[in-house]
C-alpha cells in the first residue's frame, strides 16, 4: 500500500497526497507537534513511482485534479529527482491541473530561480512556506531554524519563478513581550515578498510542548484571544493593500474566521471587523471566545449582542472563573490545544 504523511494544508483536502520525503528535516520548532518523535528520510524516485502506480490503480476512473507532495520539505531532494517525480505523476494522472508542496525557507533560498522555473514547467505551481514570524527574535526563541533573510530571499525566488506562494504566519507566537515586534516585522517581510496567500495560523500550545516550561519560567507569556486579535489588527494595519489573499477562514483556531479576503479589496473591511471584536465589553469577548473555542461553528460576532445568549453563557463563564486568577484564559488555551496534531512520542523535549 502507498505511504501517506500526517499533515497537508487545508486547501489540499481533496488532493492526491504523494509522499516524497518522510517527516521534517528540521523538526526542532518548539510549537510544532506534527513530526515530533519521527525521523526524516528521503524516499527514492523508484519508491515514489511505485506509490504513484498503486494510486493510479486505486483512483482509476476518478478525475484527480490536484496533488500535494508530502512531507515537510520536498525541495530538499535533488531538483532532478523532483522533476522526474512530477513528470511521472502527470503521465499517470492526465487530469492533474495543480501540484503543490511544502518547502522550508532556507531550502528555497538555496534553490535558484532557474531550478524553480523548471519545476514550475514540470507542474509544481504552488509552494506553501511556514514563515511564522518576520521577527528574528521570535524565530530564534521558538527554534524555527530560519532567518528573515531566508524568508525574503526564498519567497522572492518562488515569485520570480512564476510559482504561486502561500506564506503561513502565526499570531501569538511571540507572546506578550514580542507581540508588537512580531506583528510589525511579519508585515514588513510580507510587504516585500507580496505572496499570493497569507494564511493565518493562530498559535496554540500543545500540553507537551517545551514552551510550557518557558511559560513556567516566565520566558514566554501566552496571549489571550483579545490580545491576539489586537496583534492581528496591528499586522493588517501594517500590511500594504497589495494583491495578496489574507486568510483566517481556512483554520478553525483563528477566532475571527470571517476576517478573510484580498488585501487590495478588503483591508478596510477586515480592520473594521477586528475593531468590532475589540470594542465588545469584557463579558461579550469572553462569551465569543468560549462559544468559538467550544465548537467548530463559525458564530457571527453579533451572537454576543443577543441578551438570551449572554444570559445562558454568563453563568458558565462565572463558573470557570471561580477556579482562580487566569482560570478563564487557561480554560480557553486548553480547548485550543485539542485542535493540534499529536506528537508521535511521549517524550517531546
Ligand atoms: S513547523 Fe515546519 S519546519 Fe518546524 S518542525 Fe514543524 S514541519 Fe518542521
Amino acid at each position: 500500500m502507498f505511504e501517506q504523511g500526517v499533515i497537508r494544508p487545508p486547501s489540499e483536502a481533496s488532493s492526491l497526497l504523494v509522499r516524497v520525503t518522510r517527516n521534517c528535516p528540521w523538526n526542532q520548532c518548539l510549537f510544532c507537534p506534527a513530526y515530533k518523535g519521527t525521523k526524516f528520510s528521503k524516499r527514492t524516485v523508484e519508491e515514489v513511482k511505485k506509490d504513484i502506480d498503486e494510486m493510479a490503480e486505486v483512483y482509476k476512473g476518478y478525475k484527480v485534479k490536484t496533488a500535494f507532495l508530502q512531507d515537510g520539505d520536498t525541495l530538499i531532494l535533488k531538483t532532478e529527482d523532483v522533476l522526474e517525480i512530477l513528470r511521472y505523476l502527470k503521465e499517470k494522472f492526465l487530469s492533474i491541473e495543480r501540484i503543490t508542496s511544502y518547502a522550508r525557507a532556507p531550502t528555497l533560498r538555496r534553490r535558484t530561480v532557474e531550478e524553480l522555473k523548471k519545476l514550475k514547467e514540470a507542474g509544481l505551481t504552488r509552494i506553501h512556506v511556514g514563515l511564522e514570524s518576520g521577527s528574528a527574535k521570535v524565530l530564534k526563541m521558538v527554534k524555527k531554524g530560519i532567518t528573515p533573510e531566508d524568508i525574503v530571499t526564498g519567497g522572492l525566488h518562488v515569485k520570480e519563478a512564476g510559482m504561486e506562494l502561500s506564506e503561513y504566519i502565526m499570531p501569538g507566537l511571540g507572546g506578550k513581550t514580542l507581540s508588537e515586534e512580531h506583528a510589525k516585522e511579519t508585515a514588513r517581510l510580507l510587504n516585500i515578498i507580496e505572496p499570493d496567500f497569507i494564511r493565518v495560523r493562530t498559535f496554540a500550545m500543545h500540553p507537551m510542548s517545551p514552551m510550557q516550561k518557558m511559560v513556567k519560567e516566565g520566558v514566554f507569556v501566552p496571549m489571550t484571544d483579545e490580545e491576539i486579535v489586537a496583534e492581528i489588527r496591528l499586522l493588517v494595519e501594517n500590511l500594504r493593500a497589495m494583491h495578496s489573499y489574507f486568510s483566517c477562514g481556512d483554520f478553525s483556531l483563528n477566532l475571527l474566521m470571517h476576517v478573510d479576503g484580498w488585501l487590495d479589496e478588503k483591508k478596510n473591511y477586515m480592520l473594521k471587523e477586528l475593531d468590532k471584536f475589540l470594542s465588545l465589553d469584557k463579558r461579550q469577548k469572553q462569551a465569543y471566545s468560549l462559544l468559538r473555542r467550544s465548537s467548530y461553528y463559525h458564530y457571527p460576532l453579533s451572537v454576543v449582542e443577543n441578551p438570551d445568549v449572554m444570559a445562558k453563557i454568563e453563568p458558565e463563564i462565572e463558573r470557570i472563573e471561580r477556579a482562580g486568577d487566569g482560570a478563564f484564559d487557561r480554560y480557553i488555551w486548553e480547548l485550543m490545544s485539542y485542535q493540534l496534531p499529536q506528537p508521535q512520542t511521549d517524550n517531546w523535549n
